[in-house]
């Protein structure tokens, strides 16, 4: 299978937990904002050194609350990937980071008992953030909810990213998605940032909706207010004005 690498111990890719975290290959998403859109275009990617993984991952196991998959959309390699997990699983618990479009391998891989935590984004409005033609955009979005049902059938916890972007109102996009959610669930807003941050895949798209200010709050305020247990990221924080012009609303202890 196609990776483009590992990282044995990291504290930054789910919420509050430790990762060994492993990225692969290839995506059916376009997202603008996307700053794996090397990895999600299979560029700089080569065939997973399987055992030397394994081997590192058995080292580390102590050491973390899950082997966490992200890429790219690791579903693109589904079948290689349940093999894989067969061998994970007697080491670590595991977090699947995944757009939730491909519903079918999604459901094969739950079913084999093979996953315990899902990351996914509301990725709204999604004509602008899958970076695909609206008709095709409806359809996976139609497909992103299913997914959700289908999670929650299994009853997996869902860490919920809500990619927050500058200039749409997403509420109701999030309100939809919310009511397709019947599981354990807790939401992390991530403002969408540019360079020098991150590398956007489309820098053009970035500068007009990436550091998000008002939209965050306004986003946070709404979820707070509907009983949802939310997390802002740091991200944005780590800019000096937007986390001037934020940090009066937020206090530290909710960052
Ligand atoms: S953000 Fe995720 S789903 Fe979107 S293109 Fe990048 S890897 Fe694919």
């Amino acid at each position: 299978m196609l990776t483009s690498g590992w990282k044995a111990v990291s504290m930054v890719d789910v919420h509050g937990k430790v990762t060994f975290t492993l990225w692969l290959c290839g995506c059916n998403l376009k997202c603008p904002f996307c700053h794996n859109w090397r990895i999600a275009e299979r560029e700089e990617c080569f065939e997973l050194p399987r055992d030397a993984m394994l081997e590192e991952l058995s080292s580390h196991s102590f050491l973390i609350d899950y082997f966490h998959i992200t890429g790219g959309e690791p579903l693109m390699q589904w079948r290689e990937l349940k093999g894989l997990l067969e061998d994970v699983k007697p080491l670590a618990d595991v977090s699947l980071n995944t757009n939730l479009t491909i519903v079918g391998p999604l459901d094969e891989l739950l079913k084999s008992g093979l996953v315990d935590h899902i990351a996914t984004d509301i990725k709204a409005p999604p004509h602008e953030l899958y970076g695909l033609p609206k008709n095709a955009s409806r359809k996976l979005w139609e497909l992103f909810l299913r997914g959700l049902r289908v999670v929650s059938e299994y009853s997996i916890p869902i860490e919920l990213r809500i990619p927050v972007p500058k200039g749409f109102n997403v509420i109701s996009w999030v309100e939809e998605a919310l009511k397709h959610v019947n599981t354990d669930f807790y939401v992390v807003l991530n403002p969408l940032v540019g360079r020098p941050l991150t590398n956007p895949r489309d820098e053009e798209w970035c500068s007009r909706h990436c550091w998000p200010v008002e939209e965050v709050l306004k986003l946070k305020e709404f979820l707070e207010n509907s009983g949802v247990r939310v997390y802002v990221s740091e991200y944005l924080l780590k800019n000096s004005e937007e986390r001037s012009r934020l940090s009066g609303e937020l206090s530290a202890s909710e960052l």
